[in-house]
């Protein structure tokens, strides 16, 4: 079945408000593997939107439909589709007192225009909305039967319950099979080298593997066309052993919400603690951390040791140190990681320092140079990473994403690929021309 979404909306046009829910439909429909072809936006303009609808129906045999379904005169969806598909719409009673009752609850008459949202289709049905009071529908087109129409209103907390209860299960029971889709996330390689290892493994017709490049992270969704969900299931997780083989141990998850998430479980799985000595994340690392339920129990002291003398004071970082390599250098990071893991007494100390930008850069010490450690009481290790000509949102998620694996590797004893290791109390001496560079 190939489908098209079509977001009704001169807000839209305008730039006044963000598409959001065609990338709700276009996901859901991608998951029920619906191939969606094209997303329309056209303003609340009769002409346009009548000559979308018939340039759609022709190409689709699915049309989604979000907005315009409301009482005022430019809400135009509902009357042009029913003209395109042939389907007279009239008054609904039981719709109507629906509407009015919706309005006595909030202590208000019904205006009249509201009567317009009573009309429904004659061959078409309503889809109820629990949120709002104008209800979706589903035509079909009494011209080339098989081709549908779904007509949600644009609120996503209305379109969104509707599109779960009254269309997913119609669109699952017309297809003949289940998908099922596992989702790996993959951390400390990139896009396109990880391409480069699983290249082959991307071009399979079922399942099928698709990438997402986010901020520091790559995610790979497999999924599986099969008769019955067990079976879709089985096939998704056989397929997935290529890629654990491929990529080993930078696969940190597999359906999990993110690498905190994960670093959290792992810790309490472990019975470990972490403590946080963070300098140009300003915070991020511990809010990261702290937005997983369950925290508290890995989660012994997070610092935001912004200026040199709170570094020394809090952290016990060196006056030395800071005035020999300065507060960006592997060695002030490695005294944080130490000097919080001492001051919380936590299995794992985590220091970050960094030049987040746009300012402060110089040629030794670019925007985007970041040094990470993580120690536990007999090592620590120091990342160098440098997150080249980005910005200061991206500079902080990459640090942190670069920590959190850090602490994920010490938990589970694995190597830590791309880290100096330094042993308990040795100065974290890495010359930067010596140490290899993560590249964000
Ligand atoms: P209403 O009865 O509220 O008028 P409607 O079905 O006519 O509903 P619109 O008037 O098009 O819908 O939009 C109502 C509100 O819904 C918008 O102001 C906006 O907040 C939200 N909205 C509309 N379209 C979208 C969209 N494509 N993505 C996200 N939000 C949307
Ligand atoms: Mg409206």
């Amino acid at each position: 079945m190939e489908a098209e979404i079509i977001a009704v909306g001169t807000e839209l046009l305008l730039g006044d408000i963000l598409n959001t829910n065609a990338r709700f439909l276009s996901r859901e429909l991608a998951g029920l593997g619906i191939s969606v072809h094209f997303q329309t936006v056209v303003g609340d303009n009769p002409g346009r939107l009548e000559s979308v609808v018939q340039m759609a129906r022709a190409r689709s045999d699915l049309l989604v439909f979000s907005g315009g379904l409301g009482p005022t005169k430019d809400d135009l969806t509902k009357e042009t589709v029913a003209r395109a598909f042939g389907d007279p719409l009239r008054l609904d009673a039981e719709e109507l007192e629906k509407i009015r009752a919706f309005f006595t609850a909030a202590g208000r008459t019904m205006p009249e225009n509201n009567r317009k949202q009573a009309m429904t289709p004659v061959y078409g049905r309503k889809i109820p909305n629990e949120n709002g009071t104008a209800p979706g529908m589903i035509f079909e087109d009494r011209l080339s039967p098989g081709k549908y129409a779904v007509l949600l209103p644009g609120p996503p907390k209305e379109l969104q319950p509707m599109f779960l209860n009254g269309v997913k299960p119609w669109l699952a029971a017309m297809s003949d099979s289940v998908l099922h889709s596992l989702t790996l996330r993959v951390t400390g390689i990139g896009e396109s080298h990880l391409e480069s290892k699983v290249g082959p493994l991307l071009q399979n017709a079922n399942p099928t593997a698709a990438v997402y490049a986010k901020t520091s992270e790559v995610i790979l969704r497999i999924t599986a066309k099969a008769e019955d969900e067990a079976a879709a299931e089985r096939m998704c997780q056989e397929y997935a052993q290529h890629f654990y083989k491929a990529l080993g141990d930078c696969v940190y998850a597999v359906d999990k919400d993110s690498l905190e998430q994960v670093v959290v479980e792992t810790l309490a799985a472990h019975g470990l603690t972490v403590a946080t000595a963070e300098s140009c994340t300003g915070g991020l690392l511990s809010q990261r951390i702290t937005s997983v339920p369950g925290a508290s129990e890995v989660f012994a002291y997070g610092a935001c040791t912004y200026a040199n003398g709170i570094k020394q004071k809090m952290l016990g970082v060196k006056a030395e140190t800071l005035a020999q390599y300065g507060a960006v250098s592997p060695e002030t990071a490695a005294e944080m990681a130490r000097g919080v893991r001492a001051a919380a007494g936590a299995d794992f100390g985590v220091g970050i320092t960094g030049i987040a930008g746009p300012g402060g850069g110089t040629p030794e010490k670019p925007v985007g140079l970041v040094y990470a450690a993580a120690c536990s009481g007999d090592i620590t290790y120091v990342q160098r990473l440098v997150v080249p000509g980005r910005t200061r949102e991206v500079v902080r998620i990459s640090a942190t994403q670069r920590a959190l694996e850090m602490v994920r590797r010490l938990a589970l004893k694995l190597p830590q690929p791309g880290c100096a290791a330094f042993a308990a109390e040795q100065p974290a001496h890495m010359p930067a021309e010596q140490a290899p560079a993560h590249n964000g």
